[in-house]
């Protein structure tokens, strides 16, 4: 195989699970069920697990298609920890989804419609993206401190945990 008839495979097998990110997208909205969103999880050319948003489905406002795609994919792999896994997701994550992408080490991030796109469509992710890039006090949530000497005995206690001495 020449390296331009391999590289038009490995785009042909990103399309293929983008597809099935797309299709799970388009069946939410048919079915009645959701939004139109969804998103696939590959490791090593394999499907981990897919799923559409599921937001109004299980009244859970985290259950974007990425989260649920990344819950699902943990309990599948038995572990936290998706480093070498992609995620094809049928639009730009939203700052959630990307945090989620983040705390899972998921290495690619394939996206279908682009964030405006999403805007366009009524699902307008930008006034969060905004709030972020705002100092804390500037934000519309408000955030307070509070018992910071107290909550910091659980750090502490961290230093000591057999736990941290095995993740470190
Ligand atoms: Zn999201």
């Amino acid at each position: 195989m020449t390296m331009e008839k391999e590289k038009d495979h490995t785009q042909e097998q990103h399309a293929a699970f983008m597809k099935i990110a797309i299709d799970a997208s388009e069946e939410n909205v048919i079915s009645g069920k959701g939004t139109p969103f969804g998103a696939a999880i590959v490791k090593e050319g394999q499907l981990i697990a897919k799923s559409a948003n599921k937001v109004t489905a299980d009244n859970d406002p985290t259950a974007h298609a990425e989260v649920a795609a990344i819950r699902i994919a943990c309990q599948e792999l038995n572990t936290y920890d998706l480093t070498g896994c992609v995620i094809y997701t049928s639009c730009e994550p939203c700052p959630m989804c990307l945090a989620a992408i983040y705390w899972s080490k998921i290495s690619v991030v394939y996206y279908g419609n682009t964030r405006s796109d999403a805007a366009q469509a009524g699902f307008d992710d930008d006034f969060i993206y905004q709030e972020i890039d705002k100092p804390m006090q500037e934000r519309q949530l408000l955030t307070i401190p509070l018992s910071r000497e107290e909550a910091q005995i659980a750090f502490t206690l961290w230093d000591q945990s057999p736990l941290k001495r095995k993740q470190s």
